[in-house]
């Protein structure tokens, strides 16, 4: 059996079969929750799912799109924004 906290929905199993021949159940940690637009909540694309410790170690164009509000706000969301704006989409 294993430890309460591996035992979660949330941890993915993978059975494994060691060099040995026995079968055992490796556990890997769950992923990070995905950044959500600021407006309706939506999973952000172009965001990585990692921790604060590795996001501080990637460049500042893989953290996030390179356009306005990229990383705060989806792609329609963003348009409807521009709409309201009157600024004109590319
Ligand atoms: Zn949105």
């Amino acid at each position: 059996m294993p430890r309460p906290a591996l035992r979660s929905t949330s941890w993915k199993r993978k059975k494994v079969t060691t060099p040995g021949g026995t079968k055992k159940v490796h556990y890997t940690k769950p992923k990070n929750a995905a950044a959500k637009c600021a407006q309706c909540g939506k999973a952000l694309h172009g965001v990585p799912r990692t921790t604060a410790e590795k996001l501080k170690k990637l460049p500042k164009t893989k953290k996030r799109p390179e356009r306005a509000y990229g990383g705060n706000l989806c792609a329609g969301c963003l348009k409807k924004k521009l709409v309201m704006e009157n600024i004109k989409v590319a």
